[in-house]
């Protein structure tokens, strides 16, 4: 959820109060502008300054099992730790994650909560965030905002479906956090045509500014106004899309359409918006202060750059459970080369993550994927998953199991999915030993082999 700061105006007295009413927003406030001023810092300056967040970081992993068995494995202390050194540090995998889950936590992190994903790979993990860690989202999420447009008082359309996300907008507190923020939400989890023409129509009222959107639902909604030769008269400045691959044919679509640029952002739960285009659009400049990112090849396990490689991400905020060397199963490729815009923070270009499909409903609707990978989050049981549409009556479910799997657990998601595709159509549950990857050697958990033009013409039956 956003920070009351971006929706105060520009006056300098209502910032000022507003930057000191609580712990929570002095702290954003400092942070925000410490890393606001290392935007266009040497490299030197903006590594001296990660290297001593790393060794806070490490100094507090410490307090884990876990990291205290790698930190005195390495012979060094936490304290005189360089940014090299990390190179020696062993890789962090969803496989740790789920394992070791009790052993990577540090007891005693301030304002400490649980936290779920499906991940890039449909491996699903749980996990634990601090104080610290909501401070940095906000202020990273707020600087990639600033490189796409926005700016104080903004009106933002998100068209998203987490449903974490949303929760925290339900009731009457929900409606007054959205009223203050200046923000409306469409919910990805119920579109189709008719649901579209109804954005559309609300959106034309709301006028926003920037639209943040799953890359493919807003390329869907595009899709939608284009066959229906509606010209949108919004967003006024920019379109942000995250949390899926953004193919340069939906960009060309989406700003065609609604006349304003793409800018592409990278994140996820675990560690947050960690990169973002800038009006150059020639890479994500990753938000260096919060984040160490190195990109390893695949096979050797060496560092690389100028070329694509497996993300691996250091995350310095969060000591509840700290990500060190997170491979997080994205490829990208990182350079340290200056953008034309001057901003030294390094880039990363193709990024090769996650994709999603929308689904088709037999009731004409249509549900991006991710409403189905939510299924999973923090859910034991299951290793990984795959959920698959073949037409518009059979989709198939497939289930790498884990020991602490029962037929109980297949029944509640048999029972849930059948609530968002109905009784009719036939559902297959297949146990599977895995699951082979796609031939770009992502692996993709949720799968439509239905068209764009079959979902659009999908009509009520
Ligand atoms: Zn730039």
């Amino acid at each position: 959820m956003g920070y009351l700061g971006d929706f105060v105006t520009r006056n300098p007295v209502k910032r000022f109060l507003v930057d000191h009413m609580s712990r929570y927003h002095r702290d954003i406030a400092f942070t925000y502008r410490q890393q606001k001023n290392l935007e266009y810092a040497t490299a030197d300056r903006i590594e001296a300054f990660q290297q001593d967040r790393l060794r806070k970081l490490l100094t507090a992993a410490r307090g884990s099992p876990y990291y205290r068995r790698i930190i005195d494995g390495l012979g060094k202390s936490p304290g005189s730790f360089r940014l090299d050194d990390l190179r020696q540090f062993p890789f962090l995998t969803k496989e740790i994650l789920r394992s070791e889950e009790a052993s990577l936590r540090v007891p005693g992190a301030e304002g400490a909560y649980e936290n779920y994903s499906g991940g890039s790979t449909g491996i699903p993990i749980r996990f634990h965030q601090d104080y610290r860690y909501r401070v940095q989202m906000s202020v990273a999420t707020r600087r990639c905002n600033e490189l796409a447009g926005a700016f104080t008082g903004a009106r933002v359309a998100k068209l998203w479906g987490a449903p974490q996300d949303r929760r925290q907008i339900e009731g009457w507190g929900g409606k007054v956090k959205l009223w203050a923020l200046n923000m409306r939400y469409y919910d990805t989890f119920d579109m189709g045509p008719e649901r579209m023409k109804l954005y559309h129509h609300q959106m034309e009222q709301f006028r926003p500014d920037l639209i943040q959107a799953y890359a493919s639902s807003i390329f869907l909604l595009a899709r939608y106004l284009r066959e229906e030769g509606i010209r949108p008269g919004y967003p006024r400045v920019s379109i942000i899309t995250a949390a899926e691959k953004l193919f340069p044919h939906m960009r060309q679509e989406i700003e065609e359409v609604f006349g304003v640029p793409v800018f592409d952002r990278y994140g996820s739960r675990e560690v947050s918006a960690m990169a973002a285009e800038c009006a150059c659009h020639d890479g994500l400049h990753i938000q260096m202060p919060g984040y160490i990112m190195e990109t390893i090849h695949p096979q050797t396990g060496r560092v690389v750059e100028e070329e694509p490689g497996e993300i691996a991400i250091t995350a310095l905020a969060n000591y509840a459970m700290p990500f060190v060397r997170y491979r997080i199963g994205d490829m990208g490729t990182l350079t340290r080369k200056v953008c034309s815009c001057g901003r030294t923070l390094y880039r990363l270009r193709e990024i090769i993550g996650r994709t999603s499909d929308n689904f088709l409903m037999p009731d004409g609707r249509i549900v991006h994927g991710e409403y189905f990978t939510h299924l999973f989050y923090g859910r034991d049981g299951i290793r990984q998953f795959q959920f698959v549409q073949h037409s518009r009556q059979e989709f198939t479910l497939r289930i790498v199991p884990s020991v602490s799997y029962s037929g109980e657990l297949a029944g509640r998601l048999e029972s849930e999915i059948r609530g968002m595709i109905g009784a009719g159509p036939q559902l297959n549950i297949e146990i599977r030993q895995q699951i082979p990857k796609t031939a770009s050697g992502k692996y993709r958990f949720t799968v439509s082999h239905l068209s764009t033009e079959e979902m659009l013409a999908g009509k009520p039956r």
